[in-house]
């Protein structure tokens, strides 16, 4: 089952989440020099214009990046918001108009450096055919499969450090399972990778069976942050909030991205809340 298209989602609330989380993963990698391999599970379109027919029937942008957009310049000055939106500015044709937002492909390519390496995972065609189409640095190769599948036979990687980003669209009810066990096999392989998960948070509740999996599969140095959003507020079949894990975060990541998600919680809506801790603990 392959209808999810993640182009009638683009710039929401939990992409803000998601990509503000990967964007300051990647900062702190950034500061060795040591070259990273970075793996993206589920890449996407990669570019998403926000005049798209799909993107613009729900207009999901209007409650997540276009609030952060419209306060750029106050949040200019507040740390990784400012090189946040100064990124998402170069990936516009002009200075002062959002006409498009950026998918993991790009977030993950802007900043990748000649020694580090990305590869890209989609397996619906037509969205790997958009990813195709995308100009992308030569050092980023496009796979056409299975993300989970492709992740585990590409491990261990040549590159002394290693990011995954792990962004299913949840379809299945198997998928937080199979991203739970996959994740473990993951770190058993690479014990110093830094894998970053997203996951939804339904009204079922389900997101906790791979909270609990990650917890009884002997991971340790795992952080988690939610940004809660009441359903009322969102028209996502009641997606009731956004999870990130960071399994082995760099130091100091923590506190960056709180300071920031807790400047924008209040943009995103009032009764929007952002919460995070330790799942578990070393
Ligand atoms: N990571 C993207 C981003 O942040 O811009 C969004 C990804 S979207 C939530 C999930 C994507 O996974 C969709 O494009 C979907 O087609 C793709 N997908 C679904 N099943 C997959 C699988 N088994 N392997 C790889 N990609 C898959």
């Amino acid at each position: 089952m392959l209808s999810y298209q993640h182009a009638y989602h683009a710039g929401n609330f939990a992409d803000v989440h998601k990509h503000l989380t990967l964007f300051a993963v990647i900062d702190h990698l950034l500061r060795k020099a040591s070259p990273i391999t970075y793996i993206d599970t589920h890449a996407g379109r990669g570019l998403y214009p926000l005049a798209a027919e799909e993107t613009a029937r729900l207009q999901e942008y209007q409650d997540g990046v276009v609030r952060l957009w419209q306060a750029r310049n106050r949040l200019s000055e507040t740390p990784l918001l400012g090189e946040w939106l100064s990124a998402l500015g170069r990936v516009q044709d002009q200075d002062n108009r959002l006409d498009y937002y950026p998918g993991s492909p790009w977030w993950l390519s802007d900043r990748l450096r000649q020694q580090d390496s990305l590869k890209l995972i989609e397996l619906h065609p037509v969205e790997h055919g958009h990813l195709m189409q995308q100009s992308l640095p030569s050092n980023v190769q496009r796979l056409h499969g299975d993300g989970l599948k492709e992740l585990d036979r590409r491990l261990p990687v040549k590159t002394p450090r290693l990011c995954v980003l792990i962004d299913p669209s949840y379809e299945r009810k198997d998928e937080y399972d199979e991203v739970a066990r996959t994740a473990i096999k993951a770190m058993a392989k690479v014990r110093h990778a830094v894998l970053l998960i997203w996951y939804p948070l339904l009204p079922s509740g389900r997101h906790r069976e791979l909270l609990d999996a990650l917890r009884t599969g002997g991971l340790r140095k795992v952080w988690r942050s939610e940004l809660i959003r009441p359903a009322s507020l969102g028209q996502q079949h009641g997606m009731q909030g956004s999870g990130m894990l960071v399994i082995n975060p760099p130091w100091g990541l923590e506190e960056r991205l709180v300071t920031a998600m807790s400047a924008i919680t209040l943009l995103l809506g009032e009764a929007v809340r952002y919460q995070h801790d330790w799942w578990v603990v070393e």
